[in-house]
């Protein structure tokens, strides 16, 4: 594969930095890709950007505004809660479709830039009751996207079945540890690295980090 080239969707976050690692290390070239759904922290953006800018990766942002237009939701309107969904619904940070249209569009910039690769750093372990990170949704997106473009393509999941401690095993094994603890942005709040503490991204991220640092015996 280290020939072909990759098409990243890209956030600024934990996960899909911990991608961007591996898709270096797997393919010829990368191209990132972010998506402006009009997220109440533009620094997710900019955190994007500079890290693309730093590790010399093509970058592209898309405007998805009609996301936002369509479905608001806690990650695009102040007045909407950060709030985990009682037994059986989802969270209030869901947004319908969102990686639907993510991966479609990337499966088009891939198109267009002739590459076969398409890579998400969505998890089905601790999808917080997504529908659209789970494996067979992808593979289904997979075949629709073949089918719509008469293609080959192939979506990669690096993250699939790996658990929030084993994503910091692989940013550590891609020798990156440091640097995605400093540099990413996963809180709700806007705080980049080990972010606000409180927010439900901060708790799954610190709790994935402390158990990895257990595991590794530093803590
Ligand atoms: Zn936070």
């Amino acid at each position: 594969m280290k020939q072909d080239k990759a098409v990243l969707v890209f956030s600024g976050g934990q996960d899909s930095t911990t991608c961007l690692y591996w898709a270096l290390e797997t393919f010829k070239e990368v191209i990132a890709v972010t998506f402006d759904y009009g997220q109440r922290h533009h620094l997710e953006l900019e955190c994007a950007k500079a890290i693309c800018q730093e590790l010399g990766v093509e970058h592209h942002v898309l405007d998805m505004s009609l996301l936002n237009q369509l479905a608001p939701n806690a990650l695009t309107r102040d007045e909407i809660k950060i709030e985990l969904g009682e037994e059986g619904q989802l969270p209030s940070t869901f947004v319908p479709g969102r990686n639907l249209l993510f991966l479609s569009f990337a499966g088009v910039l891939a198109k267009v830039k002739g590459a076969k690769h398409i890579i998400t750093g969505v998890c089905e372990t601790d999808f917080s009751g997504y529908p659209d990170c789970r494996d067979v949704f992808i593979k289904s997106l997979n075949v629709t996207l073949n089918l719509s473009m008469d293609d080959d393509f192939v979506i990669h999941t690096p993250l699939m079945w790996l658990n929030k401690a084993q994503t910091w095993e692989l940013a550590d094994k891609l020798g990156k540890f440091e640097y995605i603890r400093e540099k990413t942005l996963t809180c709700y709040n806007g705080i980049i690295g080990d972010g606000c503490g409180e927010c439900p991204a901060c708790v799954l991220r610190r709790r994935g980090l402390e158990s990895y640092l257990t595991t590794k015996g530093e803590i």
